[in-house]
């Protein structure tokens, strides 16, 4: 009886009443061909507007191993999931969305390794993005490429929040308390040994992506801020190359003037460098101010979330 491992499964919610009682009932089917190991599910509500909580009531009262937090609001996925895995108490601790997109019967290998190998974690990555907008699928591509390129950071291409952790690492994560929560950026920051498992997109089980476009290009944005620095730089070279081009402009100025004389022409082209160079200030002002905002919420240590109510005490 001792040693029975608990694993506790975050997951965090917004709007998934539709899903979460088949969500439940695969997660329940997959766990009770796990031996020895007890559950610990902590649901997280992110200010659903639908019946959300009310299902969390509903199965915390069917089951005592259901635990719950509900927000005063929504604050996003990266603060529910943070939330979870806080509350957790398990000797591993699972990540996963309420759609059923990530499957819950990978735990069962996932476990499997962390009890059998030295890694500390198993995470999950898509090999396919089918059923997903082709646009979106394009702009994943594209931003996973920049993020290794300019965050030293080698974030897996399609990694899902879904995995499996130990204690250790997931206390790692939890002693990041910054308000900017990059996830993706987060898991491979703290390091350890993680594995990869790969699966093909499964569509939603039912309900609504709660992704649009644009707020996964402003999450993406996020995430650059957040673990690179390297912005910042391109505005130092931009300053350093038009520094240089000023210059070598002053020296054929003055050289022709000596040479020609001055005759007044050319006011076109010095509006459009006028233009330019304007342009290019805007922008790099514009990066600077991203980190200044940035940092201005951190120092602000707000709360990365507000609990309205919870059955853990
Ligand atoms: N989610 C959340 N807060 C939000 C948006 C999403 O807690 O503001 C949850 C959502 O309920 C789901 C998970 O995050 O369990 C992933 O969301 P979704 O399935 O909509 O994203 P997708 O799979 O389309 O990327
Ligand atoms: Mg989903």
């Amino acid at each position: 009886m001792e040693n029975k491992k608990v694993i506790s499964i975050v997951v965090p919610c917004y709007n998934e009443q539709e899903v979460l009682p088949m969500f439940y009932e695969e997660l329940n089917k997959v766990m009770n061909e796990l031996e020895n190991v007890e559950l610990e599910l902590i649901l997280v509500n992110d200010g659903s507007r639908d019946n959300t909580l009310k299902e969390f009531k509903e199965l915390a009262n069917k089951d005592e191993r259901v635990k719950y937090i509900s927000f005063s609001r929504n604050f996003g996925k990266e603060a529910a999931m943070f939330a979870g895995l806080e509350a957790t108490t398990g000797d591993y601790v699972a990540i996963m969305d309420a759609d059923l997109q990530d499957p819950p019967k990978l735990l069962l290998e996932m476990y499997d390794i962390l009890e059998n190998s030295d890694y500390d974690c198993v995470g999950t990555r898509r090999v396919t993005r089918k059923g997903e907008p082709k646009i979106r699928s394009l702009f994943a591509k594209m931003f996973y490429k920049l993020m290794k390129k300019i965050s030293k950071m080698d974030i897996v291409d399609g990694a899902r929040d879904f995995r499996l952790m130990t204690r250790q690492m997931t206390d790692a994560i939890i002693s990041m308390q910054e308000y900017n929560r990059f996830s993706k950026g987060i898991f491979t920051w703290v390091g350890f040994k993680t594995k990869w498992l790969e699966y093909e997109n499964v569509e939603r089980a039912a309900g609504k992506s709660k992704w649009s476009f644009w707020k996964l290009f402003i999450y993406s944005l996020d995430g650059i801020t957040a673990f690179s620095t390297f912005p910042l730089v391109i505005s130092a070279i931009l300053g350093m190359l038009f520094c240089l081009l000023a210059f070598i402009m002053i020296l054929v100025i003055v050289f022709k003037t000596i040479a020609f004389g001055e005759p007044v022409s050319g006011w076109p082209s010095t509006v459009c460098a006028i233009l330019f160079v304007g342009g290019v200030q805007l922008f790099c002002t514009g990066i600077i101010g991203q980190y200044l905002a940035k940092t201005y919420l951190e120092v602000k240590k707000r709360p990365i979330f507000i609990v309205k109510e919870t059955n853990i005490n």
